[in-house]
C-alpha cells in the first residue's frame, strides 16, 4: 500500500471501497461497479485499485464492453454490478 497519495496531496490512502463507472467508446453500455476494494485517499478521495482487482474488473466488463477492438452489439443500457457478489459468482461458475 502506498505511503502518500500524490506529490500534491498529503493524504495517506486507507483500505476502503469505491464505486466506479466505466464507459467505452463505441459501446452504448455504461457499467457502474460498486464495492470495489481499493486504497482510498481520505483527502482527495482518489481510489487506487491493485492489479488483481483490476483484472477482475476487466473480466466483469468484458461481456458489456468486449475485448480488444471488438465491442459486442448491445442496446443502450446502464448496468450496476456489486463487485463482491459478481466475483463470488465468477468463482462459483
Ligand atoms: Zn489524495
Amino acid at each position: 500500500m502506498r505511503k502518500r497519495c500524490t506529490d500534491n496531496c498529503p493524504g495517506i490512502p486507507e483500505r476502503g471501497l469505491t464505486t466506479q463507472t466505466f464507459e467505452r467508446s463505441g459501446s452504448p453500455v455504461r457499467v457502474t461497479i460498486r464495492q470495489i476494494p481499493a486504497a482510498v485517499c481520505p483527502v482527495c478521495h482518489e481510489a487506487y485499485i491493485d492489479r488483481e482487482t483490476g483484472r477482475q474488473i476487466d473480466l466483469l466488463l468484458e461481456p458489456f464492453h468486449g475485448k480488444h477492438k471488438q465491442v459486442p452489439p448491445l442496446p443502450p443500457a446502464e448496468v450496476a454490478i456489486d463487485f463482491q457478489e459478481a466475483v463470488a459468482a465468477l468463482k462459483a461458475a
